[in-house]
């Protein structure tokens, strides 16, 4: 099928380079938007180029790595779709922010009213009453040093037409896919495999977020793609989400882990977040999780290699 096309696969570099034109960013354009494969003469007359023998010179630069050349004609490769996916996520007329708003939804942490506020592609958390998980994220203008109870991506389309509650319910969600993908050791963005590691607070405070290492958890988790720019940072649960076990007690308790209800959202976010830990062994590392809900609890054990070796509940 693509014995014509030239390079499958181009370095980063050059697959920047390539796009570094307008007349090739609107022949992908025109592409996605089409839902079957696109002629040249079809998709000469969809491209607003002067002459078609420079048009024909940069369709030929994206046939290969980002489009596909079939006697049917011309489609989009996975790759050329997600650069349009990237830009259509993130082009609306402006940047859109929404303001610390007060939502009828619980801390997972005291039950009093969480605000939520959205700028730079993301949703900021905050409890009004508890200090919340960790320190709030350098980089953010208005954030306080207390109350932060974690931030989640967001492209500025998600924002389109919703409310502040709605915005924090489609973030919650599609957030949540993301961290199941990652807990899976899969890159949300790319798919390549993530390089894993814990690191463990060793003088932690018991109660609350520890002055020394900034979190409410000792344990955190990280995990780095080796292969785009995603990175994941956060408390150790983030590597158990997909667990089978988890999922399991989630459910048995009428909890739905993948896409709660936006009422119960917070009681998801308690289990995951308020969970007790147990270091064991720093190095080599193990650990022991213990989960609640209802009076039930699940204690899950983590060896060295990540693995959970023992659950008990
Ligand atoms: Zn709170
Ligand atoms: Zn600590
Ligand atoms: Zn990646």
């Amino acid at each position: 099928m693509t014995a014509e096309n030239r390079a499958d696969t181009l370095s980063p570099d050059e697959a920047f380079a390539t796009l570094g034109n307008e007349t090739r960013l609107s022949i992908l354009q025109a592409l996605g938007e089409a839902d079957r494969p696109v002629s040249f003469s079809a998709l000469f007359d969809r491209v607003d180029a002067d002459d078609s023998g420079g048009f024909n010179y940069h369709l030929d630069r994206l046939v290969g790595h980002f489009v596909d050349k079939t006697t049917a004609g011309y489609e989009l490769r996975q790759a050329g779709r997600r650069v349009v996916e990237a830009v259509l996520s993130g082009a609306v007329t402006d940047a859109p922010v929404v303001e610390r708003t007060r939502l009828d939804q619980p801390c997972h942490y005291c039950g009093a009213p969480i605000e939520v506020s959205y700028r730079q592609d993301r949703i900021l958390k905050y409890c009004t009453a508890c200090p919340g998980r960790d320190q709030s994220p350098s980089g953010v203008p208005d954030a306080p040093v207390s109350g932060y109870l974690g931030s989640l991506p967001l492209p500025p389309a998600g924002v389109q037409g919703r409310t502040a509650g709605e915005v924090y319910v489609a973030a919650w969600t599609w957030a949540n896919l993301e961290f199941l993908a990652e807990a899976g050791g899969v890159c949300s963005r790319c798919s390549a495999a993530l390089t894993e590691s814990v690191s463990v607070c060793e003088a932690h405070a018991d109660e609350g977020v520890c002055d020394r290492c900034g979190n409410r958890h000792a344990v955190q988790f990280t995990a780095d793609c080796p292969n785009c720019i995603n990175d994941l940072q956060g408390p150790f649960v983030l590597q158990l989400v997909s667990d089978t076990r988890l999922l399991h007690f989630l459910t048995a308790h009428g909890l739905n882990p993948v896409a709660p209800s936006r009422d119960a959202i917070a009681a998801v976010d308690r289990v995951h977040m308020d969970y007790e830990e147990d270091v064991r062994s720093v190095e080599p590392f193990e650990a022991c999780f213990t989960f609640s809900v209802d009076g039930d609890t699940l204690s899950l054990t983590v060896d060295d290699d990540l693995d959970v070796v023992d659950a008990e509940r």
